[in-house]
């Protein structure tokens, strides 16, 4: 299949962050892109897409949003003793939610957490992501399928906010370009099915009241787990959206047949909405190796997701979310699209 990239995401190479009260290595580092290219290089179509402009990420995050990722590197002398990353301390709370002026106000307000510091590359590596998404959304309507190597990731980021590495969300920007697509004029409706180990928390959060994007979710159970506050079974839409969310929060520890049982109720779930189209949101923290995953994914237990999430047939924009250096990350990648090609031409 056609596999879109951009060398651009190796201009966000974030340090260190607070992970369980420690400050540790960040995992979300830029040989991510190298790796995952790699795993793929020869076995499918490599593209570096277009810029399409601003105009796709802003039929998903908020202008305000916007300007402050672009603009915050290029304010850091507002903070004092800013280094190579540009971070608060500061966080608003749901009660708090005045948009201040300042730069170190701005950050708590616009960043969840401290994964996900801004640095002199990042807003042209995440903006070069969203592009690569938009660029897969295209493909997946002319070709059937298409794979988007999204480095940063993207669905943690919410309509106005940053967090858990991710800051433009790219398999909303999919989905929102897919929807909007004329191919899907007649009936524009899109599901997204993420399968990363951690809640799509942002991507529920854009698409919350809104019932032309399903969200389906299934994810390590948030209770003891990132994103903690999000990602439970009975949030399922409110307003018009009730019904077009679903989260399907899965024990820690869970392998292959579990992961595969929640696919498969996923995909009737799915078909009972009669989608256009698919975003697939493929972390691959799922695994049994990552080294922050919580569940025990093996490399077969991707080829047979991939295989079933295949036969749907939906036209599907395969969108890289999670999965963090290990000796199986780059396997588990091509062995995912390579079963996902299998899947698609069988009859
Ligand atoms: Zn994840």
């Amino acid at each position: 299949m056609r596999a879109f990239h951009d060398p651009r995401s190796l201009a966000h190479d974030p340090d260190r962050y607070f992970r369980r009260g420690a400050l540790v290595a960040h995992p979300e580092q830029a040989q991510r892109y190298e790796v995952l290219r790699a795993a793929i290089d020869g076995a499918h179509r490599l593209a570096v897409p277009d810029d399409l402009g601003l105009a796709p990420m802003k039929a998903v995050h908020d202008s305000g949003y916007l300007a402050f990722l672009q603009e915050a590197w290029g304010r850091r002398a507002e903070i004092p003793d800013t280094g190579d990353e540009v971070l608060s301390g500061h966080f608003a709370r749901p009660h708090m939610h005045r948009r201040p002026v300042g730069m170190i106000g701005l950050i708590g307000y616009h960043l969840a957490d401290t994964s996900t510091p801004i640095r002199a590359g990042t807003w042209d590596a995440v903006r070069a992501s969203a592009q690569v998404a938009v660029a897969a959304a295209d493909c997946a309507l002319a070709e059937g399928r298409a794979y988007a190597l999204c480095r940063p990731p993207g669905h943690h980021a919410y309509a106005d906010s940053a967090g858990g590495f991710c800051f433009l969300n790219n398999s909303a920007i999919a989905a929102e370009r897919l929807r909007t697509s004329d191919a899907l004029a007649a009936e524009p409706r899109v599901a997204i099915l993420d399968i990363d180990v951690h809640h799509g928390n942002g991507t529920q959060g854009i698409f919350y009241s809104r019932a032309d994007v399903l969200t389906v979710s299934i994810h390590a159970d948030p209770a003891t787990y990132f994103p903690y506050f999000a990602g439970y079974a009975d949030e399922v839409g409110e307003g018009p959206g009730r019904g077009a969310n679903r989260n399907i929060p899965l024990p820690h520890g869970s392998g292959d047949d579990v992961f595969l049982a929640a696919i498969a109720d996923a995909l009737a779930t799915i078909d009972a909405y009669r989608p256009g189209a698919l975003v697939l949101a493929l972390g691959l923290d799922a695994s049994i190796d990552d080294p922050i995953g919580a569940l025990a994914v093996t490399t077969s237990g991707f080829e047979r997701a991939a295989r079933a999430i295949a036969r749907a047939r939906y036209p599907t924009a395969i969108v890289q979310e999670g999965g963090y250096l290990c000796e199986a990350l780059p396997r588990n990648l091509a062995a995912f699209l390579a079963s996902f090609d299998e899947g698609s031409r069988a009859r």
